[in-house]
């Protein structure tokens, strides 16, 4: 059976190269039948955030990834938080210790960052010397009267016996990593709380975890990982690293980057679909392996394969998100865009706190005529900016269309024409544009651009006679009046 998890630390808000790592076992339990699994990893205390791990399932929740074991709905293995499990692994560390796999380490941080800076001033890799692999216990039972605790060290088979450790990877093939090179880690800290590399091991074995999945970055953990796994004979998961996210001068992202927004929820407050965004995670180092780039959810958990996940690092290319978004814009329900947009219109003081019925209905009208253009809602208050102020502010290229000769004929017939209408509307509006086109004999460009630079300060812009009756009677006339002269 195929179970595969979703293993966060919460030290932060849910990080996009978390999400893509989410996204992939997601698709990979769903395309299997298999399951999904969240479990938060909490061991290292001191990084932890107090609401990280709330805030971390909300991403999960507002993408769409669904799990079926989780802290929130249990599972049969559970608990699902390291700090809860602490009760568990105690055993298994008194399990290697017994088979002389594990030892305990008595060396200070002083000590240990002395040998370090020696072995650094040698020219040599620092790794830990083993110093204390083979302490009797009268010398142990010494460092003890000296009030000193222990951590406890994983035994690394000698290089004679385990030259390399072979990870067989299902996205990189065969990675070998020197045994030589890893030092005897520690698996437990001196209050007794296991480490990442050990807890990792002992919970995805007992949670029956089929394929670990995640970022490449963790690829230099699993050697360690898999020396447990060998050391207690329990089979090793499959492994799969995907590739690294590159920011757009293709450096590996950092946690402070400034060019690219980091966080799910980022994006979420700006308006970014979640439909747009998992699309886009999905093709960063999965492609269906032909042009295709749009797909929903369900196309995806039928296409992917860990086969078709690329070991060259892919590069977030923002633009090209915002191009996804506004696929899924376009399309979308434009109530729905509406609620999206009010947010950032309150925030920008172009709306309210409260508004009428009416307001919201002239809003979602104003929603529907951008939606072609919008990437994402943030940007609505800038695109349609011109239907919320009084005055205009007209964009060069609109004062050079205005300062045509015929222009004052136009506005002026449009203006007499838009007095006689009962309703102020779309389809009436274009019933007096044509009737402008009749009297004036300007058709075309000389007679919809002066009219376009006259009501909304540009040139180009959204569907003509809608954006006139959204401006509303009052503003147009004011407007062309203003341009007639
Ligand atoms: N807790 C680890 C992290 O957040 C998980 C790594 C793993 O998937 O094994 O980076």
């Amino acid at each position: 059976e195929v179970r595969v998890r979703f293993a966060p630390s919460p030290t932060g808000h849910l990080h996009i190269g978390g999400a893509r790592q989410a996204l992939f076992n997601y698709l990979f339990a769903r395309h299997h039948n298999g399951k999904f699994i969240v479990r938060i990893e909490d061991t290292d205390q001191a990084r932890n955030i107090d609401d990280a791990t709330d805030k971390l399932m909300d991403s999960m929740k507002w993408l769409g990834l669904d799990w079926d074991e989780s802290i929130e709905n249990g599972g049969p293995y559970a608990p699902y938080r390291s700090s809860e499990r602490f009760d568990i692994y105690p055993k298994y560390i008194e399990q290697l210790l017994k088979e002389n796999k594990a030892y305990r380490c008595y060396m200070t941080s002083e000590e240990l960052e002395a040998e370090r800076e020696a072995q650094i001033a040698r020219g040599e890799m620092p790794k830990y010397s083993g110093r204390d692999r083979d302490l009797t216990r009268e010398q142990q039972k010494a460092y003890e009267a000296k009030g000193i605790k222990p951590v406890v060290r994983f035994r690394v088979p000698d290089v004679n016996e385990v030259p390399s450790v072979v990870i067989h990877d299902v996205i990189r093939g065969e990675v070998s990593f020197d045994t030589d090179g890893i030092g005897d880690f520690v698996i437990a800290r001196s209050d007794g709380v296991p480490t990442y590399n050990f807890a990792v091991v002992v919970d995805d074995y007992l949670m029956k975890i089929s394929h670990v999945i995640r970022g490449e970055e963790h690829l230099s953990n699993t050697p360690r990982q898999a020396l447990l796994y060998d050391a207690f004979e329990w089979e090793r998961p499959h492994f799969a690293h995907a590739p690294l996210i590159l920011n757009e001068d293709r450096q590996k992202m950092s946690k402070r980057e400034e060019s690219i927004m980091q966080f799910v929820e980022q994006y979420q407050d700006f308006g970014y679909l979640p439909e747009g965004l998992v699309n886009f995670l999905a093709l960063l180092g999965w492609s269906p392996g032909n042009e295709e780039e749009k797909f929903t959810i369900e196309a995806l958990i039928e296409r992917f394969s860990l086969e078709r996940v690329s070991k060259a690092p892919a590069v977030f290319d923002k633009d090209k998100l915002a191009w996804m978004n506004n696929q899924y814009m376009k399309e979308a329900d434009s109530d729905r865009l509406t609620e999206l947009v009010i947010p950032h219109l309150q925030k920008e003081e172009l709306l309210g706190t409260s508004y009428t019925e009416e307001d919201r209905e002239w809003l979602k009208n104003l929603v529907e005529i951008y939606q072609e253009q919008m990437h994402y809602a943030e940007e609505f208050s800038s695109l349609a900016s011109l239907f919320f102020q009084s005055s205009i502010a007209y964009e060069a290229d609109a004062l050079d269309v205005l300062n045509e000769d015929h222009v004052p004929e136009v506005v002026t017939t449009l203006s007499a024409q838009l007095d006689h209408l009962e309703d102020f509307e779309a389809s009436e509006i274009k019933k007096a544009i044509k009737a402008t086109q009749k009297e004036t004999g300007q058709k075309g460009k000389t007679l919809f651009m002066p009219i376009r630079a006259a009501v909304t300060g540009q040139t180009h812009g959204p569907e003509l006679p809608k954006a006139i009756e959204l401006l509303g009677k009052e503003t147009v006339q004011a407007r062309l009046a203003d341009a007639s002269h």
